[in-house]
């Protein structure tokens, strides 16, 4: 179980569907490591299927309430049995086996692992964009080699990093696999990957897309050098 988590807010907007796909991507990564995140968002969706029934009174009758439950009754039901499993079950499937990427990465990555073209940023350190057409956010992969240092440095924008492997320490902590660290404008840190194994990390920064080359390593807690 992961200890670092996805703040609330962006899990009901998860639930709700209203995140930009890089981020909603680091959100489904985390919640294939994370019960307690996939429980929540199970929360969110089921609440938010009655408010849509409560939003459409053409649509309801005097007892649409009684309705929507039994509804919800139902669809519980059918799903532990049907093709479309709940949320919970749907991530927790996916994760199955811990070396394994998270499924909804493997989907944006197209070819897994051995298709991904690194880019090297600095000593021990490279990138490979994931998602780059997103207005405001960008997606990428990070390895870092194990026991790299990056240097005390702040951030220009918000910054989410999903641990898939490996892990790193900073004055935050430890992070390992299925940690999320959020780093911000506020936020000085130094991170160092763990010895023994290199840290894979998805990392989505908030930053114009054209300016990814340059933006993204200011923004990256490794790469402002
Ligand atoms: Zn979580």
């Amino acid at each position: 179980m992961p200890r670092f988590h996805v703040q609330e807010d962006l899990l009901v907007d998860y639930a709700s569907g209203a995140l930009p796909a890089p981020v909603s991507l680091l959100v489904a990564s985390h919640l294939t490591f994370c019960p307690r995140c996939r429980e929540e968002v199970g929360e969110f969706e089921a609440v938010g299927g009655l408010m849509l029934e409560e939003i459409n009174p053409i649509a309801m009758a005097a007892d649409a309430l009684e309705q929507a439950l039994d509804g919800l009754v139902d669809d519980d039901v059918e799903t532990h049995q049907g093709s479309a499993p709940p949320t919970a079950a749907k991530h927790a499937a996916k994760h199955a086996d811990s070396g394994a990427l998270p499924a909804p990465l493997v989907e944006v990555m197209r070819g897994g692992m051995d298709a991904i073209s690194w880019t090297r940023r600095a000593r021990g350190v490279e990138e490979a964009n994931l998602i780059t057409d997103d207005a405001r956010y960008s997606a990428s992969l990070m390895r870092i080699q194990p026991g790299v240092s990056i240097p005390n440095h702040t951030h220009t924008g918000a910054e989410l990093t999903l641990v898939l492997r490996g892990g790193f320490s900073d004055a935050g902590g430890h992070y390992g696999a299925g940690d999320v660290c959020h780093a911000d404008t506020d936020i000085s840190h130094a991170p160092t990957a763990d010895p023994g194994e290199a840290c894979l990390c998805l990392v989505v920064a908030d930053g114009p897309v054209k300016l990814t080359g340059l933006v993204g390593r200011m923004l990256n807690p490794f790469l402002k050098l």
